[in-house]
């Protein structure tokens, strides 16, 4: 093993998969629940098989390291038949093609689960960006950030999500990212990003329905840091845009940690906000040396102070009508 295959972003991702909910503690397997009796007699909602004593088996449309408790309680049962369950794996309910009633209910647990934040400005526009991630089945991804060389350490377990998907991310990020691999095993598989892709790799994988924790050190609090892009919900966006002033749309406040939908659109937002900030102090700074002109004593000593707030020295006016 190399040295870069041994650092403590390695070891931070490696410890987060080999613990719960990325690895069930030993003896822990999905339980029956009295829900799963009541069933009994009905149909399978995914399947359509009669549910027995045998075969009904208690489940959530949402895996639990898909969705971290939110305090959304029992709304997240549904009871299965064990060919369901099988066929389902640690993957999301998708991988079972449920009927639309599901899918809703799946979806509605979803928009109240984390995210990684879009800057959108209205709630609708947010769901729908949401909308097309939660199409892709979710799976659940950890990160760290390796300080000794500016890569990003990312890894996923067998429960992380169904092996269809995870084979696909894996041969996105060896042949489209340039991704090396650092651990391979049945019950675990980490990847190492060159710092020069990671953040367009993991928000390639985010648009494709990841959840990426971030473990190890804290982030910095810059935006457009990767381990900016902090999971939350959408009630947390939700507020986010409640600190707008609803006359100017005008954030009120410190903004808090609102992402773009890809790494390139922070840039342009960036240089979108510096360019009109600019403008307007161009244009304030234009209207009081206008005012500066004034034949009127007191709009010109309001003009100075205007300048002057304005970091333009008055005296550089020179304009006394
Ligand atoms: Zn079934």
């Amino acid at each position: 093993m190399n040295d870069t295959n041994n650092t403590p972003a390695v070891a931070a991702v490696c410890a987060a998969l080999a613990a719960p909910p990325f690895a069930l503690r030993s003896g822990e397997k999905p339980r029956a629940h009295q829900a799963a009796r009541q069933a009994i007699g009905q149909r399978c909602p995914t399947c359509g098989d009669r549910l027995t004593a045998s075969s009904a088996r208690w489940a959530r449309i949402v895996p639990l390291v898909h969705l971290p408790p939110l305090g959304i309680g029992d709304t997240d049962r549904i009871v299965l038949c064990t060919g369901c369950v099988a066929r389902r794996g640690a993957g999301d309910l998708l991988v079972l093609r449920p009927p639309a009633e599901l899918l809703e209910r799946r979806a509605a647990l979803l928009h109240q689960a984390q995210h990684h934040l879009t800057s959108r400005l209205s709630r609708a526009a947010i769901l729908r960006v949401l909308d097309a991630r939660i199409a892709h089945p979710r799976t659940a991804l950890v990160a760290a950030h390796d300080a000794a060389t500016g890569d990003v350490v990312l890894g996923w377990s067998a429960l992380s999500g169904d092996p269809d998907t995870l084979a696909g991310f894996l041969v996105r990020l060896r042949f489209q990212s340039g991704a090396r691999a650092v651990h391979a095993s049945d019950s675990m598989s980490v990847w190492r990003l060159p710092s020069s892709v990671s953040l367009s790799a993991m928000w390639m994988l985010i648009e494709h329905g990841a959840l990426i924790r971030c473990v190890g050190t804290q982030p910095p609090a810059i935006d457009d840091d990767w381990r900016a892009c902090w999971p939350l919900r959408v009630d947390s966006i939700a507020r986010q845009l409640d600190r707008r002033d609803p006359e100017t749309g005008w954030a009120i406040g410190a903004p808090g940690p609102v992402l773009s939908v890809m790494p390139d659109s922070i840039r342009r937002r960036d240089a979108k906000r510096a360019a009109s900030a600019a403008r307007d102090r161009a244009a304030s700074v234009t209207d009081a040396r206008q005012r500066a002109a004034s034949s009127d004593p007191l709009v010109r000593f309001a003009a100075m102070g205007d300048l002057l707030d304005l970091g333009v020295l008055p005296g550089a006016v020179g304009a006394n009508a």
